[in-house]
């Protein structure tokens, strides 16, 4: 009963749009926010293996990738900023994002650069103490309800630096919409709606220098550390609405009965589930190898960066993908049921096209493991 309740809100918010506050402010009160940051900072000081089980279960418990998005920034995006911020700025800055007072959204993709991300154009020019931004990102989730912003952005022209993968530098900003040079346009969108999308217009928005995280000009390396997390979480919230799908289909076929018997008796109905149940099983070790990984190359020096990204994207790739499987499969196998929203799955099968888009697509995955594992020409 108490899952149907759930069930409900998610269905009412995917159709109103709301943002789901009562689950951030639940989760922020019993101290799963900082899941993976420091104790010092009040976080947990656990690692992505735990905050992708947990973004793993949110999903699962038929919140979906709407649910998990309530918290994924928070958790992924913090962490470049707990790894290359000085001591002042982490205090500054994570504590209260972690108590749930500040929410922060991540700001990288833009309309006119798409997956190649180290040609993005947002300038951050420094003006004495400040930083003036100028540009435009798009796709950026949950920039309604944030009061802060982890944002990538150029500090030298893409003209005048020798790689592009040079110039790039991560601020942790604060995103003040009644302040001047700072506008945003919701998104409509297919699903996950309870979380707005946003294009974000910056024209001479002014922050305090302090805001750069490391480096000026290392943003990209930095950012990095924060994208290899995100692929875990996604590749968790994926598995978790997989395996939600799978459920609702099993015990609806095991109840609708046509032709005299239950339809999950017909090989054709039973068959397809069991092959999607054992796809997410193998894309679940794929995705608790690769968060092991990342969480043991904190003191391994042994693991390259190499062999993270490689375990990271492949996971995500295999989740998605699954998780895809998963749900076409349970709408199919509601019959005209699985087209209604009474029924759940047909928002799943919306949602679960995120992980397979972003942060980064099936193709881009499939064009790196070809270039940095097999070792074939670059295709593009
Ligand atoms: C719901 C949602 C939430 C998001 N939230 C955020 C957020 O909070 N912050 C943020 O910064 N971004 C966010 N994004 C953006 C997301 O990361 C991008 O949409 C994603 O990286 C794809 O970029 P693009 O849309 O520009 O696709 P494009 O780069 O335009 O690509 C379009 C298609 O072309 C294919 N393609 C492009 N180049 C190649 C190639 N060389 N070889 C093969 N195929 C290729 C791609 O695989 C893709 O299928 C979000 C997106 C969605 C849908």
């Amino acid at each position: 009963m108490s899952i149907d309740i759930s069930q409900e809100y998610w269905a009412q918010h995917d159709e109103s749009g709301e943002y789901p506050h009562e689950l951030h402010a639940a989760l922020a009160k019993d101290g799963w926010l900082g899941i993976a940051l420091p104790e010092d900072l009040g976080g947990a000081g656990l690692g992505i293996s735990e905050a992708t089980m947990m973004l793993h279960t949110i999903a699962e418990s038929g919140a979906g990738i709407a649910g998990a998005q309530t918290v994924h920034a928070n958790v992924y995006a913090t962490q470049p900023v707990a790894k290359f911020a000085t001591r002042e700025q982490r205090q500054r800055m994570l504590p209260k994002l972690i108590s749930g007072e500040y929410r922060a959204c991540f700001g990288v993709t833009e309309p006119n650069t798409g997956l190649e991300t180290l040609k993005l154009r947002t300038l951050a020019k420094r003006d004495g103490d400040h930083y003036s931004i100028t540009g435009q990102k798009i796709w950026i989730s949950s920039a309604q309800v944030a009061s802060k912003m982890v944002l990538l952005a150029r500090t030298t022209a893409l003209e005048d630096v020798k790689k592009p993968s040079e110039g790039l530098s991560l601020f942790f900003i604060d995103f003040d919409k009644n302040a001047p040079g700072l506008e945003l346009k919701r998104i409509k969108k297919m699903g996950g709606r309870a979380i707005d999308a946003n294009e974000v217009f910056f024209d001479g928005y002014r922050v305090p220098a302090d805001s750069l995280i490391g480096e000026e000009g290392q943003g990209f390396k930095i950012v990095l550390h924060g994208m290899n997390a995100e692929r875990c979480l996604l590749a968790g919230e994926a598995l978790g609405l997989g395996y939600a799908a799978l459920t609702r289909a099993s015990n609806y076929a095991r109840e609708r009965v046509v032709f005299g018997r239950p339809i999950g008796q017909n090989q054709g109905i039973q068959h397809p589930l069991a092959a999607a149940y054992m796809n997410l099983e193998a894309a679940k070790l794929a995705t608790y190898h690769a968060a092991r990984l990342y969480d043991s190359s904190v003191h391994d020096q042994s693991i390259t960066q190499h062999a993270i990204g490689v375990a990271c994207n492949s996971a995500k790739y295999l989740a998605a993908e699954a998780a895809f499987t998963a749900c076409e499969r349970a709408v199919l196998a509601h019959g005209g049921m699985g087209y209604a929203q009474e029924y759940h799955v047909e928002r799943y099968l919306r949602e679960c096209f995120v992980p397979r888009i972003a942060p980064v697509s099936r193709e881009m995955i499939l064009n790196y493991v070809g270039e940095k594992v097999l070792k074939l020409p670059r295709s593009y």
